[in-house]
């Protein structure tokens, strides 16, 4: 896509940071590093995001996150690591290019907050919910 700036980084027309790089995978610095060594993982091809591609190519992009995430981990000493994907806007991408941040982890006042409110389990409602999302074949 022409207007997409990862897809300007996956040709060469404007300069990245890479850390690896496969025929159909590229993984590059983030530009505002939340934490140290803060790394997008992307498919070269575009895709606008997870849920614009097939498993195939989603299994391309996630199979090169494990040695990257252990390089990352390994090199700059981490304790941890997070790993987000943000889908469209209310989940708040900003850039429409599918991309994975590898969020290596140091400690409580490391930059990144990532709180998950903590509500009563309600049983029923699990089940229902998950009757109606079922997917099994
Ligand atoms: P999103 O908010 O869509 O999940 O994440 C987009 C990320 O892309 C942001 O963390 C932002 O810092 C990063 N980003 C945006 N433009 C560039 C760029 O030109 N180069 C690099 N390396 N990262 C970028
Ligand atoms: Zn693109």
């Amino acid at each position: 896509m022409s207007d997409c700036i990862f897809c300007k980084i996956v040709a060469g027309e404007i300069p990245a940071s890479k850390v690896y790089e496969d025929d159909q995978v590229l993984a590059f610095l983030d530009i505002t590093q939340v934490t140290k060594g803060h790394t997008l993982v992307i498919p070269k091809k575009h895709y606008r995001n997870v849920l614009d591609m097939d498993a195939e190519a989603a299994g391309q992009v996630f199979a090169a996150v494990p040695a990257i995430a252990r390089q990352l981990k390994e090199k700059l000493g981490a304790s941890g690591l997070n790993i987000v994907n943000n889908n469209e806007e209310a989940a708040g991408q900003t850039v429409f290019h599918t991309h994975i941040h590898l969020l290596p982890r140091f400690d409580q006042n490391d930059g990144l907050d990532i709180q998950f409110t903590v509500n009563e389990p309600d049983f029923p409602a699990l089940a229902n919910l998950a009757q109606e999302l079922y997917l099994g074949e």
